[in-house]
């Protein structure tokens, strides 16, 4: 997705993160984000919870199978598949050196974390150097 400024998430967007990510303590919580471009051009981003198929407390792994389910997914609904989220329970929202290094090897870009422990998430752009994407809720 090029040009990616203001973002949009719905209210019920965050909530549905920070309710997975609780729900999956003391796990990461993880699933795959969607972007439509509107008329106005603001972009709306959706978010579509997935297993995750790590078995390390502190790491997250989306199936290929997933990405591809959700892929059809959001084709349906006029939405791209774009990025990934996941929870760090007790870290930051900010991406790990593993994340960077994770995000370098696939082509969804928009990473956005939830950090339990802070209670807020940020978005990315993630390239060698993570840029934070603005966003506001509506
Ligand atoms: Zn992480």
């Amino acid at each position: 997705m090029e040009n990616i400024e203001g973002v949009f998430l719905q209210k019920d967007t965050i909530k549905i993160i920070a309710n997975e990510a609780i729900k999956h303590l003391p796990k990461e919580a993880c699933g795959l984000i969607g972007a439509q471009r509107l008329s106005d051009g603001n972009i709306n981003l959706v978010v579509f919870p997935v297993l995750n198929k790590s078995k390390k407390n502190n790491r997250f792994l989306i199936s290929d199978q997933d990405i591809l389910l959700i892929q059809k997914r959001c084709k349906s609904l006029g939405y791209s598949l774009c990025g990934c989220y996941h929870s760090h329970p007790k870290g930051r929202d900010i991406p790990s050196t593993k994340d960077i290094l994770c995000a370098s090897k696939s082509n969804l870009k928009v990473w956005a974390i939830y950090s339990v422990r802070l209670n807020r998430l940020s978005i990315y752009n993630m390239g060698a150097v993570p840029i934070k994407i603005e966003y506001r809720i509506e």
